[in-house]
């Protein structure tokens, strides 16, 4: 098998009312792509384990792991931020996302499979140390990046996020950790609203971060990739590529304006194989962030896995 496909049926139970963006549906489109397309073929489908309190708390802090454990509603909707709530199945969803994070490493760095990609919700990577953000409980790929340092030891792990919003939970989370690099592009102006006002980005060393503004298009995304990233990560050496997988800076995902198109994804996947290919024995763990609009959602994340797979 050429890449493991984890996932599971409680990520679909998890939803926070009807016509909001981060809804089941989504992976039901990516799946159903990567059927149609084939690609499914050469996948290993995995279940999804819980994570464990022990591995979340790599990344947050006890207490936050705990509150959010126990704050699900037996019925209804719980209201935990301006755009995030809980239904009575989000725990079990949460912790399945980040469970399958922690399986992907351990499949991928126990040389079962090169490459993984899960197929998850909630996301991760606005959930910081302690706070639920942006429709996130529990950073998934932070919890990797900490899985594969503390438990594999690792000496070097690259999270490198191109979702349209700036991670800044996992920035919260990895920020001044050697360890890590932190590669990020993003669009300005748009939610977390954290690159231009005085909540500014933090200045951490190992933290790349590349704000674009508006309709900045492929060309300069791939630029940013090129002028930022490559060299970052050629300096680097990761051992390790954990990536936060975003699609909503697509053209036809209204909930961005960066307009990139499906074979921008393909262009920056085959750009980060290079990279784990030269450094890191082809590993690389892919973990879903955004993308709302179904079809170029599904059309995306399929381009990004037939280069993770090596079917291109
Ligand atoms: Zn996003």
């Amino acid at each position: 098998m050429l890449a493991a496909y984890i996932t599971h049926p409680d990520c679909t139970r998890h939803e926070m009312g009807p016509g909001h963006p981060e809804c089941p549906e989504r992976l039901a489109a990516i799946q159903d792509r990567l059927l149609a397309t084939g690609l499914l073929d050469y996948m290993l489908p995995c279940e999804a384990p819980l994570a464990t309190e022990e591995q979340l708390e790599r990344a947050h802090n006890a207490l936050y792991v705990r509150q959010v454990l126990q704050s699900a509603p037996a019925e209804g909707y719980l209201q935990v931020d301006p755009d995030t709530r809980m239904n009575p199945y989000t725990v079990p969803a949460a912790l399945r996302a980040a469970g399958a994070a922690v399986h992907a490493t351990d499949l991928v760095l126990g040389g079962e499979v090169p490459v993984a990609f899960c197929a998850v919700r909630p996301p991760g990577h606005h959930a910081e140390r302690d706070a639920t953000m942006g429709f996130c409980f529990f950073n998934n790929a932070a919890v990797a990046v900490r899985h594969a340092l503390d438990v594999h030891g690792l000496s070097r792990v690259a999270l490198i996020d191109f979702d349209v919003h700036h991670g800044n939970g996992s920035e919260d989370i990895l920020a001044g950790d050697e360890r890590v690099l932190m590669c990020s592009i993003f669009e300005i102006g748009l939610y977390p609203f954290n690159a231009d006002d005085a909540r500014s980005l933090k200045d951490a060393p190992n933290m790349v971060n590349v704000g674009l503004p508006k309709r900045s298009g492929s060309e300069a995304f791939r630029a940013a990739v090129t002028d930022h990233w490559l060299p970052a990560l050629e300096t680097f050496r990761p051992d390790l590529l954990v990536v936060s997988a975003g699609f909503d800076a697509h053209r036809e995902d209204d909930m961005g304006n960066l307009g990139l198109a499906d074979a921008d994804y393909e262009w920056v996947t085959r750009q980060l194989m290079r990279v784990a290919e030269r450094h890191a024995k082809g590993r690389v763990v892919s973990c879903l962030e955004g993308g709302y609009v179904l079809n170029p959602l599904a059309r995306s994340a399929a381009a990004h896995i037939k280069v993770l797979i090596g079917a291109d």
